[in-house]
Order: C-alpha cells, then sequence, then structure tokens
C-alpha cells in the first residue's frame, strides 16, 4: 500500500492546528490534521475561558498582540459569518489596591500602542457596567467578546474536510522523520508523508519536537487552571466580564468572573502545577511528567523565584475558603457557598531552562521548504483567540503566501 501524501501534514486537532489545516487548503494545498484523541479540541482549545481577547494586554510588536488584535476581530467576524454562538461584551479590568494604578496605567499604554480602546473609569463608572463590583478604578474594554471555541474548532475542521482536507482522529503521532524533499509522520496507524510538516500539540509539543530531532530549547510545563461555578444568586452579581489587573510577573490574567455564553457564571482560572501533562485535577498524576518536570532546571528557576505565588494558588486551589477571598476582592458580595468546581483545563507553558516563562508566541522552523517541520512551541492565551490570523501566519512562514483574513 502506497503512504498517504500530503502538501502539509499537521499534527494535532486544537484550534491552532485547525486553522493552520484551514489557511493551507484555502490555496488548493492538500493536507491533514492528526489528532490522537477521537474528537477534535479535547484539551486547551475545548476547556478555556471563551473569552474573545481584544488585544489590550500584549507587548507592543509582538506576535500576541498582532495576532491578537486581528484574531479578536475575525472571531466574531467567523461566528457571525457561521452563526456560531458569540456576543461582544466588553470587559472590566479593575484595580481594587492604590498599588495596581501604575500596572493599570501601563495597560492602557499598551492597549492604545496595540489599537485597543479602552477607557478609564471611576467608580461610579464601572459600577454603570457592573454594579456589585468594588474596586478604585478600571479600565473598560467595548471590544472583548465570549464565544465557544470548540464549537469554532469543530466549523474549521468541517470547513478543512469540505476544502478536501483530511482530519484523521484517533491517531496518535509517534515520531517525525526529516527527508530531503518530505516528512515522514509516523503514527499508531501507519505513516503518513508530508512536503511540509506543522506541528500544534499543544501540551506535548516539546515532546514533539524532541521526537521530530529538534531542541526545543523550553520544555512544557503544564498549569492546570480550575473554575468555580456560581449559584444562581451570585450570578446575578456580574453582567459581562471582571477582571483583575494582572501580575506582570506571570503571563496569566488572573482569577476573572466571566458570563459565559451559554449564561452561566464561573470565575477562574487559577494556575496551579498540574501532576501530569493532562491533569486535570489533583488526582490525575503521572509520576514519570511529574518527576521531569520537577527535575527541569528552568522549573527549579520558576519555583525558586516565584514559590510565594505558587503557594498562594495551590492555597486557592485545595481551599474554599481562600478562593473565596480572592473573588471577593472584586466581588464582595460572593458567599462560600455561592461557588461549586467547574471543571478545569491545563495551560501548555513553555518556560526557558533559565526559569523565563515565555510570553509571547514562539514558532520553530526546522529548515524550510520541502522536508521541513514548523513547531508551535507556546500558544497559550489568547492563541484561542489569535488562531485564524495564527494559521495565516503560519502559511505565510511555509510558503511565503499571503492570504486574507477569512471574513472582514
Ligand atoms: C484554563 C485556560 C483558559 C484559557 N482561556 C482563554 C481564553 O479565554 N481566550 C483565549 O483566546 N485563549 C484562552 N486560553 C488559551 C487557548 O485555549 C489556547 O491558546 C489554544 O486552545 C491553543 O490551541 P492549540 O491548538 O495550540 O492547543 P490544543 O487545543 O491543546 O490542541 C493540541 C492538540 O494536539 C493533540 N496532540 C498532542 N500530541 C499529539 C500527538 N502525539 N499526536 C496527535 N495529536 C496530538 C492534542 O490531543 C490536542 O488536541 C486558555 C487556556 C486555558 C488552559
Amino acid at each position: 500500500m502506497t503512504t498517504p501524501s500530503f502538501d502539509v501534514v499537521v499534527v494535532g486537532g486544537g484550534i491552532v492546528g485547525l486553522a493552520t489545516a484551514h489557511a493551507v487548503a484555502r490555496t488548493g494545498r492538500s493536507v491533514a490534521v492528526v489528532e490522537r484523541e477521537q474528537q477534535l479540541a479535547r484539551h486547551q482549545t475545548g476547556n478555556n475561558s471563551n473569552v474573545i481577547h481584544s488585544g489590550l494586554y500584549y507587548a507592543p510588536g509582538g506576535f500576541k498582540a498582532r495576532l491578537a488584535v486581528a484574531g479578536c476581530a475575525e472571531t466574531v467576524a467567523f461566528c457571525r459569518e457561521h452563526d456560531l454562538p458569540h456576543e461582544v461584551t466588553g470587559k472590566l479590568v479593575v484595580a481594587t489596591e492604590p498599588e495596581e494604578l501604575p500596572r493599570m496605567a501601563e495597560l492602557r499604554r499598551r492597549g492604545d500602542a496595540n489599537g485597543v480602546e479602552n477607557h478609564e473609569l471611576d467608580q461610579a463608572g464601572m459600577r454603570e457596567h457592573e454594579p456589585h463590583v468594588r474596586g478604585i478604578a478600571a479600565l473598560y474594554v467595548p471590544s472583548t467578546g465570549i464565544t465557544d471555541y470548540k464549537a469554532i474548532a469543530e466549523k474549521i475542521g468541517e470547513l478543512v474536510a469540505k476544502e478536501g482536507g483530511e482530519i484523521h482522529l484517533g491517531r496518535a503521532v509517534t515520531g517525525i522523520a526529516r527527508r530531503a524533499e518530505d516528512v515522514v509522520v509516523r503514527t499508531d496507524a501507519g505513516d503518513l508523508l508530508g512536503k511540509q510538516v506543522v506541528v500544534c500539540a499543544g501540551l506535548r509539543c516539546d515532546d514533539m519536537a524532541r521526537a521530530a530531532g529538534a531542541d526545543p530549547g523550553i520544555r512544557i510545563i503544564p498549569f492546570r487552571g480550575e473554575y468555580s461555578g456560581f449559584s444562581e444568586r451570585a450570578a446575578g452579581l456580574v453582567k459581562g466580564l471582571i477582571y483583575p489587573v494582572p501580575d506582570p510577573a506571570f503571563p496569566f490574567l488572573g482569577v476573572h468572573a466571566t458570563r459565559g455564553i451559554d449564561g452561566h457564571v464561573h470565575a477562574g482560572p487559577n494556575a496551579v502545577l498540574a501532576l501530569a501533562r493532562e491533569g486535570y485535577s489533583w488526582g490525575a498524576v503521572n509520576p514519570r511528567e511529574f518527576l521531569q518536570t520537577i527535575t527541569y532546571p528552568g522549573m527549579l528557576k520558576v519555583a525558586q523565584r516565584h514559590w510565594k505565588y505558587g503557594f498562594g494558588e495551590m492555597h486557592r486551589s485545595l481551599s474554599k475558603k481562600a478562593m473565596v477571598k480572592q473573588i471577593q476582592r472584586m466581588l464582595p458580595d460572593v458567599r462560600a457557598e455561592d461557588l461549586h468546581p467547574a471543571g478545569a483545563g491545563v495551560r501548555a507553558q513553555a518556560v526557558k531552562r533559565d526559569g523565563t516563562l515565555v510570553d509571547d508566541f514562539l514558532f520553530v522552523d526546522q529548515g524550510s521548504g520541502p522536508g521541513s517541520v514548523l513547531h508551535v512551541l507556546n500558544a497559550p492565551s489568547p492563541a484561542a483567540t489569535a488562531a485564524l490570523p495564527i494559521g495565516r501566519e503560519i502559511l505565510e512562514r511555509l510558503t511565503g503566501e499571503k492570504l486574507a483574513p477569512l471574513a472582514a
């Protein structure tokens, strides 16, 4: 039997892999997506806050800033075109203590530099948006929204198939071998050939890079983000999206309250070290992976630098009282009995050997043209928002071809 062969093989059926495959298929090239789970979007894409980020937070000039701003508009347009659930709600970023004001001012500067509309509000102004919020000042960002990324990913998958692409579910990639003119993608159900390969394997992207003979220069450290659902009473305290001012030492946005597209309100995600790559709860432990995580030099440095924050997050994960206290900083009327566990996602956060938490998206090319592999090595939040522009960016890196946004 001849080995199936494609212009591009994409490893990973999350939103980034699917958006990449879609960009490739739009140019008429043949493409296959290989996903080891039985369904698309089973990991980060299907377990996140479902927020369409505006691009406010990100360092001007970086990938995150450029691709999130483009992705915010494109995600809304895509949802409109395909009749997918979404709403442009706007959001508040709330400063609760005076020492947060300089950081809020920095967010304003970043937002202005990134072309993201934002307005500073005093207490009366913030209460007009969110009557139950407590804070000393806030930023209002009108372009932020909510959606369902699993539904978006499934729709992109449908479009890929419609354009002739193949989606292989329940098929794990076990190795990647570069050759002069193509790349062999080894899977547990036989080989595939790609002239070029793109690896968008999320929590396992560093393993895949090593499997392809590349030194990723980073290790993926899985940080679980747990959510707490609000009772009906507490849900009445939240109209839209209420965020804290983030701590710039971490690439996480802080525990926020979100009214989802289904109308339910949840708070989260926190950030605790997961005990397995797909460690969705404290009970999900993979001793080998955990050992690899805690013996990685970069992780030891993260632990040395941020142990206080780490223990704080662990405490809030294990103690409802501590979690409630955190939420009460912005929403003082929330009570312990209002909260119930509401699932978790695990972030694939790239960490360098020197302990730096990689902030921007990270793309690493192994060669160029036929026989090359492009590795997406850091695509945490806001990569769901930015997925469609990321797909076009990757296509351009592979082929030099520039595509227009899907829907303007
Ligand atoms: C708690 C949390 C909250 C977040 N909130 C937001 C938000 O509100 N807005 C936003 O824009 N972003 C948010 N994000 C980030 C966003 O979810 C991710 O940036 C995005 O989903 C990344 O997509 P991906 O395709 O790279 O990864 P994934 O969705 O994780 O997909 C990777 C895929 O690769 C597959 N795979 C791995 N190894 C193999 C293999 N060997 N063979 C075949 N397949 C393989 C996996 O099964 C998986 O399906 C959040 C993330 C988390 C965890």
